[in-house]
């Protein structure tokens, strides 16, 4: 026997009609446009007690009341929320604002905001009886969705892009989810999973109505961190747009309920690369511009179609809002600025915000005095590839200490990267001379690079020459990394040529001339590959020379910009029998070449550790 009825509904954004969420819980069976929750606040108001309300310790599980949860014996939750609502001391100072807040939504278990909407989605989905559940993602989702279904006990399908960030991936894995990567976008991927949930009847999680509502408890927390008062602005990155009208969601509920007496205006942030919803904003239309192909280092809001267009749009107007984009340039240097400033260290996406104060104080939009909260969506380990795209990779040392001066005394730490939108710039097509080289290097890394560093890079470069390869900010940026990485202070072996012939379907054939030690041999040897007849060549010809052996544990190929003459850089990691081990760095426009480095280098550092722990 029901003894009072649900307490809330389910509505379609569009059409209006009113579904009970055994009949959907994703989109209206009739437009299949978004659903949204609908209250009854007299009974909320009701069976709320706000002594508790008020006074107990801050965590996402408080704000049950507003919650569409009818059964709270069986509550899925890892504890989310109670994020810190950091003050900025030194980031506010830069840019000439008073009042800037920033809520690290990094600090929830699996690393993003998302586990808020996941605890009242898995909630959801066990009072509903789910046997399993699948999810489209980018990375986030999935790695929130997998740790809450392990904690149900409910197996999770997951469907990403190919390519998706790292820590993401691994988090998901270890969560147990059951992972299918589709070459394709993330709306293919959301294409397929609804196919998947309607034809094996699992349980369809994402943005979808049931999320949104365990997302409001952003804006609940803010509230209650800012002594139960609205700020002016809210800042908020969009992908699908689900968190920006969950948060805007939350600020109303609060003020209906009579908790604050004004509410913020919600300013939407996307990428230049992806910009659906601003777009849309600035046409004054009330649907997304859709995008096929989203571009944008930021790739938990690279959304070309997103979910929550219509919520969104009509939060960002209801509000009396603004919608801009930011260029992934900006988006970087202000995801260094965050950490370097405030401490806090957050991926790409989470940046996004940051990323849009310059312009919004510019532009008048926000002023000195405004109470600002910007939301750093997700933690930096997610996506670590991201921030080394521009920082430049530490120089390596042999384990002296007069190593560790040298570093010093020459400021190495100072090296800085390049900004990403200079990254193509070609620098010179001619090697200028030497003091002209390192003067430039100095200008654009801020580091000083006389001997031996000076020498060695201005080999490299011309090398670069040789092959006819015009030598942009990226190159340089990395041959200024791979003279840092060397550390041999002696040329044992010296590569003075090669030649490698390579057809389909022969094996390909090296032949390689070395010096080592003033004496000369040259070696042949056939191969799977080029690279690997001219690394067997160069190890037959070491061997004869003399007895020293080393092999290769592991061969790395990166290539930072696009093209087929872009530069390679190859990493090697190479071991003796003594188990000593060391990671060469090669870089070229010729992958050969830029092995035959990394090699040359290897093994001249392991030859010498040889020889110093022969003389001792
Ligand atoms: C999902 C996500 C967003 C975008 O949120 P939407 O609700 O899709 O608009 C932003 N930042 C991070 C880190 C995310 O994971
Ligand atoms: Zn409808």
């Amino acid at each position: 026997m029901r003894l009072v009825q649900r307490f809330y509904t389910l509505q379609c954004v569009r059409c209006d009609t009113f579904w009970d969420e055994h009949q959907t819980t994703t989109v209206c069976l009739r437009c299949r446009n978004a659903l949204d929750v609908k209250y009854d606040y007299d009974y909320i108001r009701d069976r709320l007690n706000l002594y508790s309300l008020k006074n107990s310790p801050l965590s996402a599980l408080k704000y049950m009341d507003f919650y569409p949860i009818e059964n709270r014996r069986r509550v899925v939750s890892l504890d989310e929320g109670a994020t810190p609502l950091h003050r900025s001391q030194n980031l506010s100072k830069a840019l000439g604002l008073k009042n800037l807040y920033v809520k690290d939504e990094g600090a929830n278990p699996t690393g993003v905001f998302k586990d808020r909407g996941s605890m009242v989605e898995f909630t959801k989905a066990l009072e509903l009886g789910a046997q399993a559940v699948c999810v489209a993602s980018t990375g986030n989702m999935a790695a929130s969705c997998s740790a809450y279904a392990a904690i149900a006990g409910l197996p999770c399908y997951v469907l990403v892009p190919e390519g998706t960030a790292i820590g993401k991936l691994s988090q998901t894995l270890a969560y147990g989810a059951r992972v299918l990567q589709v070459r394709g976008t993330y709306g293919d991927a959301v294409r397929l999973t609804e196919k998947m949930a309607e034809d094996h009847k699992f349980y369809l999680a994402g943005d979808y109505a049931f999320r949104a509502e365990g997302q409001k408890s952003i804006s609940y927390e803010i509230i209650e961190q800012l002594y139960w008062k609205a700020p002016d602005f809210v800042i908020v990155p969009i992908g699908c747009g689900t968190n920006l009208a969950a948060i805007w969601k939350g600020f109303v509920e609060f003020k209906k309920l009579g908790f604050i007496d004004t509410l913020p205006k919600l300013i939407g942030v996307q990428p230049e690369g992806c910009s659906t919803i601003c777009e849309a904003f600035k046409r004054n239309v009330d649907r997304a511009v859709l995008i096929e192909k989203p571009k944008t280092i930021a790739s938990a809001v690279g959304i070309g179609v997103p979910q929550d267009d219509i919520k969104a749009l009509r939060a960002l107007r209801e509000s009396k809002g603004y919608c801009l984009t930011v260029t992934d340039s900006e988006i970087l240097t202000s995801q260094q600025e965050l950490a370097k400033m405030e401490s806090i260290f957050v991926e790409p996406s989470a940046a996004i915000p940051i990323a849009a104060l310059p312009i919004l104080l510019k532009e008048k939009i926000i002023h000195e005095e405004d109470v600002v909260v910007c939301i750093a969506t997700g933690n930096g380990l997610k996506d670590p590839h991201a921030v080394l795209k521009i920082l430049p990779s530490p120089p390596s040392i042999e384990a002296l200490s007069s190593e560790v001066d040298k570093f010093l005394k020459n400021r190495l730490y100072e090296i800085q990267g390049i900004k990403l939108k200079d990254q193509g710039e070609i620098l010179f097509q001619q090697v200028p001379e030497k003091d002209k080289l390192l003067d430039l290097v100095e200008q654009e890394f801020k580091v000083n690079l006389r001997n031996p560093y000076g020498d060695h890079l201005y080999t490299l470069a011309r090398e670069f020459e040789e092959k006819g390869k015009a030598v942009t900010r990226t190159d340089l940026q990395n041959l200024v990394e791979t003279v840092l990485k060397s550390t041999s202070p002696h040329k044992f072996l010296k590569v003075l040529d090669y030649q490698v012939v390579a057809t389909k379907h022969a094996r390909p054939k090296a032949t390689v001339t070395l010096e080592f030690e003033g004496k000369q041999t040259t070696s042949e040897s056939e191969g799977v590959g080029p690279v690997d007849a001219a690394i067997q060549a160069l190890r037959k010809a070491v061997q004869e020379t003399h007895d020293f052996e080393c092999h290769l544990v592991d061969y790395q190929v990166h290539i930072d910009t696009s093209g087929t003459d872009s530069a390679v850089e190859v990493t090697m990691t190479l071991k003796d029998k003594e188990n000593n081990q060391v990671v060469a760095v090669g870089t070229s426009p010729d992958i050969i070449v830029a092995s035959i480095e990394a090699f040359e280098e290897g093994y001249n550092v392991l030859y010498g550790k040889n020889q110093t722990s022969l003389e001792t």
